[in-house]
């Protein structure tokens, strides 16, 4: 049996993985995404969404689609995926964000700080973070380039699979911007680490 761990609303996680092992994400309650930011465990590569749509030719991406690293890499796999659809355009929410499009005064959680919060604790310092992959987030790109925000597809319990292709430092975050969650308030995710 796998322990199922938290990611708490608003809030979240660091994590390492080996190579071939994997990582389920969880969305317990339905219409919840979150944010996966990956480095190579020594921190001398980072995930890169120019280089995962140059080499896997789409926006989009599911089952046996691959992340790449800046330099090339692949970093995980995808495996397994009950929602078919996540983002790898936005950038992470972060202060400034709630700021400028939310008019937020004072401090407001987001996924940058909770992604770095979770990187450090690894041992991985990264002053500025590439694009996460938005896990269940739902944004459509019209044929004008337009985009617009969906609320996530994810149901309850459903859930997606990545291998790691090399050993990882991960940073997880459940994103606390409405915006990607249906107009809800911040939920919870869970994941599982599967060790071969
Ligand atoms: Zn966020």
């Amino acid at each position: 049996m796998t322990d199922r761990q938290l990611i708490p609303a608003a809030g979240g996680v660091g994590l390492r993985l080996k190579r071939g092992e994997s990582l389920r994400i969880i969305d317990p309650e339905g219409g919840q995404s979150g944010d996966l930011m990956a480095f190579a465990q020594d921190g001398s590569e980072r995930m890169s969404n120019g280089r995962t749509f140059d080499y896997n030719g789409k926006v989009y991406l599911s089952t046996n689609d691959v992340l790449w690293s800046d330099r090339s890499n692949p970093l995980l796999t995808i495996t397994a995926d009950d929602v078919g659809r996540h983002d790898f355009l936005y950038a992470s929410c972060s202060l400034e964000m709630y700021r400028i499009q939310y008019g937020v005064t004072g401090y407001h959680p987001n996924c940058h700080d909770n992604l770095r919060a979770a990187l450090r604790e690894l041992g991985v310092e990264a002053d500025s973070l590439p694009t996460a992959f938005n896990f269940f987030m739902h944004a459509e790109v019209a044929v004008d380039g337009r985009l617009s925000l969906l609320p996530p597809k994810s149901r309850a319990g459903d859930s997606m699979v990545l291998r790691a292709e090399m050993d990882l430092a991960i940073a997880l975050s459940a994103c606390p911007a409405s915006t990607c969650n249906g107009g809800a308030p911040p939920r919870p995710l869970a994941f599982e680490i599967l060790r071969g």
